[in-house]
């Protein structure tokens, strides 16, 4: 009876985990490609102990960059953001977890790095908005749009990490 009390408790947390729970878009953007900065900033989303379920290099075309950005359209940076998603290879990364999208944007920090507090990702790593280095999602259903516009079936996960109990009381 002590196993059926056990496996009760594990199998819904499972359900949750492949259909329910939170995940976030993260993408470093051109400039942090460039700059040699993709270890240190999977780095810190690894450390702080969210599951990684995709990660791949990719060049993004131009529609997908519009259509990524569509709310941002009618600003007037918008042309030179989308060249500048455009401009080389961007890492995109599905993060899973719960409270992943707040806590990300709070790794991440403020959009303009000169407004971004020192041990953000942002405050340490970037000083201009047009060249803030890394994406995050604005909201657990951002969260799904943006992971289902960048990456195609299959190229998520399934997996458990170890560390898991060690995370997650
Ligand atoms: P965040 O990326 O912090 O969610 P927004 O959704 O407001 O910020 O903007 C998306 C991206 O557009 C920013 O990360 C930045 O790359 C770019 N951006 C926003 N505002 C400006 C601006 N005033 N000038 C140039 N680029 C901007």
């Amino acid at each position: 009876s002590g196993r059926a009390t056990r496996v009760a408790r594990v199998s819904p947390r499972r359900i949750v985990a492949s259909s329910d729970v939170e995940q976030s878009y993260i993408m470093i953007k051109p400039d942090g490609v460039q700059r040699g900065l993709v270890g240190e900033i999977i780095s810190r989303f690894e450390k702080k102990g969210f599951l990684l379920k995709g990660l791949k290099l990719f060049q993004c075309p131009k529609e997908l960059a519009q259509e990524h950005y569509k709310d941002l359209k009618e600003r007037p940076f918008f042309p030179k953001l989308i060249d500048y998603i455009t401009s080389g290879p961007v890492i995109c990364m599905a993060w899973e977890g719960d409270g992943v999208v707040a806590s990300a944007r709070k790794l991440i920090g403020a959009t303009n790095p000169l407004q971004a507090e020192p041990g953000t990702i942002r405050g340490d790593l970037a000083v201009q908005t047009g060249r803030n280095v890394v994406h995050g999602s604005d909201s657990p259903d951002n969260g799904k749009r943006e992971i289902a516009l960048w990456f195609k079936e299959g190229e998520l996960a399934q997996w458990e990490s170890v560390q898991t109990p060690w995370l997650i009381e």
